[in-house]
């Protein structure tokens, strides 16, 4: 068994058997064939194990040609090991002892000569080896598997995914039906595979280092997305364990989830509004579900992710229309335009040249100001949706006031089109923009004249105050959201919004943990967007608080000096509005 700690990004326990990706996607489950195909598939297999024999012979030649005999022997040796009689003759049976298919026997026995080879001497020699060996996996899968399908797109059986990294386009063609967690190597906290993991509710845990090599698909695994940990190999107490966990957080989520309707108020009598936080229309129901009052942020970027070709203006029309329908009569919704870039990559907008600072590149609104055709075609559709609810639109992203400005001119240009065009549009519908750079909070209040409300977004805006990437797990340390700088930024932006009456919320992934809700509540946040899977924990927290309590604890944190005294001071407040969760709490 070995257990090992990476970064919790969706909570929940999940038990099930490992799915491995390897580097290049490929989908390695265990399958078995019937035995009248067993001659096939060995057929298959000496296929494949020729075709990469040959492959590696071709590059021994050309690198010996390129750079001297030394680097062609690499690949010299690669073939020699796909001719090695007891690497071949291993998989061979076990394709026809255990009736399973090429890729599944390939895998076993690449994963158990690496294991081997590391148990035996695990110095420089061997590491290199057991590399090589991961290569010549790599290029027998090629072959058997044919290239280029998405790997993801296809699973049909409950599994938990293991791999060295998922980008958000691939975690969101997961099919949460199946896919009961997944665990990386790589990625952040707030990274957009965290949020969509939170989105579609299934248990995740990223940035774990490498950790792959030790699983084999099929081995059994267990994901606690909670507390950031994953276990390979359970044994039987640790099993047991962990479905008694499982059994007790499903105890937890039904208790909240019976209170869904209560108001989200606090003792005092103050209401906090809970929104949700949307990338599909779909979870629009189950924002309604959970008891949001609208949706505070749509993350439209999601009708481009995953797809081959960008989405017409019906297709955004529709989106739109089904959210306003699905989260109720009269429930805000706020359509936030196109944040592609960074990290949140398609192809039909990628820029010609890869950036060497994505996140600091052309993204977001820059890229819309930039595309005027792929902006104005989401303009005019979200115009045409407000006919039919409360629409509110919100640019991203946005550093500096000629950009609000062109968004602006922009956004009028489209609604004289479609005047005389004789479309109808609600003329006034809200206008707002994220708060997520540091430049926007400093000039928050000159921002206040140009648009009717902000949305903090807190995932980039602790990014970019921090210089810390959402996605890195190396500085995943320095990337807090209790750091006083980005507390006092929050306040500065709730300061110019309160003076120069602009409504003002949260939406970045703080805004859904409980630990902040006294304080962002005390700063002045009367309007939350959050996960829908936060709702409830966020909403307990509001009903359980004093609004005049929270003066000291706003004060002690804003003359804070660091992350960790901002934390302690954090749980302490917790503690006293959640006695029954301190040791020796007595009834
Ligand atoms: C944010 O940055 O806080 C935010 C809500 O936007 P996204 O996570 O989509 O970048
Ligand atoms: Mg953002």
């Amino acid at each position: 068994m070995t257990k090992l700690r990476g970064i919790p990004v969706s909570p929940g326990v999940a038990i099930g058997h490992a799915l491995v990706l390897d580097t290049d996607g490929f989908r390695i489950p265990v399958r078995k064939i019937p035995a009248h195909q067993i001659d096939n598939e060995l057929a298959r297999l000496d296929a494949a194990i020729q075709s990469a024999a040959q492959e590696a012979v071709a590059t021994q030649k050309s690198l010996s040609n390129q750079y001297g005999a030394s680097y062609g022997a690499i690949f010299g040796a690669h073939a020699m090991l796909f001719e090695d009689p007891a690497f071949v003759e291993e998989i061979r049976t076990i394709i026809s002892s255990n009736l399973l298919a090429a890729e599944s026997a390939v895998h076993q026995v690449v994963r158990s000569f690496v294991r081997t080879l590391e148990s035996m001497n695990p110095d420089d020699y061997f590491a290199w080896r057991s590399a090589d060996l991961f290569d010549i996996e790599q290029c027998i899968l090629k072959h058997l598997m044919g290239g280029a399908e998405n790997p993801l797109k296809n699973i049909s059986e409950e599994v938990i995914i293991v791999a060295r990294e998922l980008s958000p386009s691939e975690t969101a063609t997961l099919n949460p039906h199946y896919t009961k967690a997944f665990a990386t190597e790589h990625g952040g906290k707030a990274s957009h595979t965290a949020i969509i993991a939170n989105a579609m509710e299934i248990p995740a845990v990223l940035g774990l280092g490498p950790f792959l090599r030790e699983v084999t698909s099929g081995d059994p695994i267990i994901v606690d997305g909670t507390e950031g940990i994953i276990i390979l190999k359970p044994d039987t107490e640790t099993l047991k364990k962990y479905e008694d966990l499982r059994f007790q957080r499903q105890q937890d989520d039904s208790k909240l989830h019976s209170e869904k309707d209560l108001p989200s108020v606090t003792l005092d009598g103050v209401i906090v509004s809970m929104l949700g936080n949307i990338e599909f229309p779909n979870e629009a129901a189950s924002c309604r579900n959970r008891g949001a009052q609208g949706i505070g942020l749509y993350r439209t970027e999601f009708l481009y992710l995953g797809h081959d070709s960008d989405p017409s203006e019906e297709e955004h029309f529709h989106a739109y229309r089904q959210v306003l329908q699905d989260i109720g009569p009269g429930q805000p919704v706020i359509i936030r335009t196109i944040d592609l870039g960074a990290d949140k990559f398609v192809k039909t907008h990628a820029p010609t040249e890869p950036e060497k600072n994505p996140s600091l590149g052309m993204r977001s609104i820059r890229l819309c100001l930039r595309d005027k055709p792929l902006f104005t075609k989401q303009l005019r559709a979200i115009l045409r949706a407000s006919c039919f609810g409360d629409i509110r639109i919100m640019f991203p992203m946005v550093c500096n006031l000629a950009e609000i400005r062109h968004c602006r001119f922009l956004l009028n240009e489209v609604m004289d089109e479609l005047r005389e065009s004789n479309i109808h549009f609600n003329a006034r519908l809200p206008i707002g923009m994220m708060v997520e750079v540091p430049s926007a909070c400093l000039m928050a209040r000159e921002f206040a004249a140009h648009v009717d409300f902000f949305s903090i977004g807190t995932n980039d805006l602790i990014q970019y105050t921090l210089a810390a990437d959402r996605t890195n797990e190396h500085v995943a340390d320095l990337y807090n959201a209790a750091d006083p700088a980005v507390i006092r930024l929050i306040h500065m932006v709730v300061q110019a919004a309160t003076e120069h009456q602009v409504e003002v919320s949260v939406c970045g992934e703080v805004s859904g943990d409980p630990l902040f809700t006294p304080l962002l509540v005390g700063l002045g946040i009367k309007k939350l967007s959050v996960s829908p899977n936060h709702i409830a924990s966020v909403k307990q927290v509001v009903r359980r608080l004093m609004t005049t309590d929270l003066k000291t604890l706003c004060e002690d944190v804003l003359i804070a000096s660091n992350a960790r005294d901002v934390h302690n001071l954090l749980v302490r407040f917790r503690e006293t509005i959640f006695p029954e969760e301190v040791d020796g709490y007595q009834v």
